[in-house]
């Protein structure tokens, strides 16, 4: 089967992507898409773009996109880079700043991109496990090591530090790069932004497919001193001069610059997941405190496979990992409410 596969993929295990059924009929909360629709604004704009310009290609530099997010969220264009999807933007980083030269570390029970990333490139990796509480402590990460990936709010937890322990984080590793991957921020997490003037070390990662309800547009991006974000792009350019192609240049240009209509769709989300975090918690399942657009929760009397094969006969999709510690835990995407009573009405059927 893997005849003429290079050496380096033949013992790679890729990453598994959530299930994207082709038919419409599920609810599908397995992959932390937002229920909300992109901003009329941002579809307007790849209406737009749509046209006999799409013969050239696009601005390799994504001008006009980083613009938009300078001005949203107060940095200079030379500290912002932007990449198809926030994958790409961690695939790239983790090539342009570590050796695995002592290893690079992450939690035992993160996005497991990271691990895949890390085999990819040859970079030597440590785990460093959370607490019974799946709660991250910055001491643990504490020099030795050859970079730090982190994801803040955690996925698949949704459990967040605040800036205060992003910046004990920095301050215990000023020699490697603190990469804080904050694909789940504007759910309730406290962003590192502001730490970027202070910290040449730091990388805050973003992503338009969750908060922006634009998870098909592929669209994420990086913020970071000016040194990281040239190396970043010496990393582009020796791979792909056009990540980013006009329509989706163009679509999250307007998304970003609509932050109003992203505001309000995340309020929603935060205020379903609040309710249904309390119906579960009353259900006798143990919940963790999520600052993302998802659930994190497991009940002492169902098996997390009975629960997700209960509820994907019942016409519903969540997402759970056969890994040690979380096996039973199912992560629950906050759809919208009526998604949200039709899960807990399946749940109440499945609980013993
Ligand atoms: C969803 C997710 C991403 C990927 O986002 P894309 O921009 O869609 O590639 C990155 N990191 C974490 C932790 C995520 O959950």
């Amino acid at each position: 089967m893997k005849e003429f596969w290079s050496k380096r993929i033949q013992t790679m295990t890729p990453y598994t992507p959530g299930e994207q059924p082709k038919d419409q009929t599920f609810i599908k909360l397995n992959t932390n898409e937002n229920p909300y629709p992109p901003s009329q604004q941002a579809q307007q704009a790849m209406q737009g773009a749509v046209g006999t310009a799409l013969r050239l290609y696009p601005d390799p530099d994504g001008d006009a996109l980083r613009e938009a997010i300078c001005g949203v969220y107060g940095l200079k264009k030379t500290q912002v880079f932007v990449g198809n999807g926030s994958d790409e933007v961690l695939a790239f980083a983790v090539q342009a700043f570590f050796d695995g030269i002592p290893p690079v570390v992450f939690p035992d029970i993160t996005y497991s991109f990271y691990e895949v990333y890390a085999a990819l490139f040859g970079v030597d990796c440590r785990t460093i496990p959370l607490d019974e509480k799946f709660t991250i402590h910055p001491e643990d990460y504490r020099g030795g090591n050859g970079g730090v990936l982190l994801a803040n709010p955690n996925a698949p937890t949704g459990i967040g530090l605040t800036r205060e322990e992003i910046r004990a984080l920095l301050e215990g590793n000023p020699d490697v790069v603190v990469l804080v991957d904050e694909a789940y921020v504007e759910f309730g997490g406290e962003t590192a932004l502001p730490l970027i003037d202070a910290y040449p070390n730091l990388l805050v990662v973003r992503t338009l497919s969750k908060s922006h309800g634009l998870a098909g547009l592929r669209v994420g991006w990086a913020a970071g001193n000016e040194n990281l974000i040239a190396g970043l792009n010496c990393l582009k350019n020796s791979f792909n001069s056009y990540t980013l192609d006009r329509l989706a240049l163009a679509g999250a240009q307007a998304a970003i610059r609509d932050e109003g209509y992203m505001r309000e769709i995340v309020s929603r989300i935060i205020r379903t997941r609040e309710k249904t975090a309390a119906r579960l918690a009353e259900m006798g399942f143990s919940v963790c405190p999520s600052q993302a657009n998802f659930l994190f929760a497991a009940h002492p009397k169902a098996s997390g496979k009975a629960l997700q094969d209960g509820l994907r006969t019942r016409g519903i999709l969540v997402r759970r990992w056969d890994r040690p510690r979380i096996s039973d835990y199912l992560r629950i995407t906050i759809g919208t409410d009526a998604e949200m009573d039709a899960l807990c009405a399946a749940l109440k059927e499945l609980i013993p």
